[in-house]
């Protein structure tokens, strides 16, 4: 039955080729050129969370949607190499990054149910985007160390801030064996208030993480 969907998207693929969300051009959903002129984000709620874009942007938004949502895989790779450049830029140098250290990079896991539904964990193929543009070695990526163990209610986006952090607590576990005393870079592709991104690092520093930062696509 998987494989019946995949060839289906993959059909729809060929008829209706991925184009140029922002200037129409074919073959990515947002080319080079246009990447570079979308809107820096704000400053985001949290000063451990560092943002590419603005996500109020409808560009941005959409490509986000489309990245979720219809199968477009390939967003990871309009994206990933403006992660890496923020790695090694800005946050490179508050976070000291060096050859001496490595740097775990966790995606922010789906609920296995979810995971199901999508297929893809649209945060980990951010991080494996990273990976490609990593020739020294620097960042690790591991997708077990982080589960999300509770499917979480998407409506709560809309309820009130402490609804919303009563719907996350115990949302994650972490694995200490695999965190203790590591640097940590949690990828997603999106933060709103930062909370999901909070509760993670919580529970990653409980687990005995050395320091914990966020890097999202957009705020
Ligand atoms: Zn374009």
């Amino acid at each position: 039955m998987h494989s019946l969907i995949s060839i289906f998207k993959h059909l729809v693929n060929l008829i209706f080729p991925q184009t140029c969300i922002r200037c129409g051009v074919a073959g990515v959903p947002l080319c080079k050129d246009c990447i570079t002129k979308l809107p820096q984000a704000r400053e985001a709620e949290h000063s451990f969370i560092t943002a590419i874009f603005d996500y109020r942007d409808p560009s941005v938004r959409q490509a986000i949607w489309q990245f979720k949502y219809r199968n477009a895989r390939k967003v990871a790779e309009s994206f990933g190499e403006k992660l890496y450049e923020e790695l090694l830029g800005d946050l490179g140098d508050s976070l000291h990054i060096s050859k001496n250290e490595s740097f775990l990079l966790i995606p922010i896991p789906l609920h296995k149910k979810r995971l199901q539904e999508r297929g893809y964990n649209q945060s980990e193929l951010l991080a494996r985007e990273i990976l490609k543009y990593d020739t020294e070695g620097i960042f690790e990526l591991t997708s077990h160390a982080l589960i999300r163990t509770r499917a979480t209610n998407a409506q709560a986006k809309k309820e009130k801030r402490a609804a919303r952090l009563e719907n996350l607590r115990g949302a994650f576990s972490a694995n200490p064996e695999l965190v203790c005393k590591k640097n940590i870079i949690l990828i997603d592709d999106v933060t709103t208030t930062g909370a999901t991104l909070a509760e993670a690092r919580k529970v990653l520093l409980k687990a005995g993480a050395r320091s914990v930062r966020a890097l999202t696509v957009a705020h």
